[in-house]
Formats: structure tokens, C-alpha cells, sequence
């Protein structure tokens, strides 16, 4: 099933999916694309990546495997 940014329109990576899963709402149907998320949440993409480095770095999160 192809997602894409509910903002604007961007096929979404799995790593958009998952940010967005851990960030904003675990169990969401619909998602944004790091820069739309980056953009609603006021920060940059820059931290947003990040985080995911951080959360894959922790081995600990089963979102991001
Ligand atoms: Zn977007």
C-alpha cells in the first residue's frame, strides 16, 4: 500500500512512517513526510533525523528496526 504526506503529497518513506508513528501518534492511518512534520512540530528536518538515528542507534524501539 503506497502512503503519502497527507501535506503534501510525497511518497513516504518507512522512516517518515515511523518518526511520525513515535512522535505524533502510534496508532495513526494517515502521515506526514519529515518535512511536514519537522514544519508542524517547529523544528528542522536536520533534528528530526536525528532522532531517528538516535531511536535506531537504541536498538530499543521496535518502530525502527
Ligand atoms: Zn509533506
Amino acid at each position: 500500500m503506497k502512503r503519502e504526506c497527507t501535506e503534501c503529497g510525497r511518497e513516504l518513506l518507512a522512516d517518515d512512517i515511523a518518526i511520525f508513528r513515535k512522535l505524533v501518534n502510534r496508532n495513526a492511518a494517515e502521515f506526514l513526510c519529515m518535512d511536514c512534520l519537522a514544519e508542524k512540530l517547529g523544528c528542522t528536518r536536520c533534528d528530526i533525523e536525528k532522532l531517528i538515528d538516535y531511536y535506531r542507534s537504541t536498538g530499543k524501539c521496535t518502530l525502527f528496526v
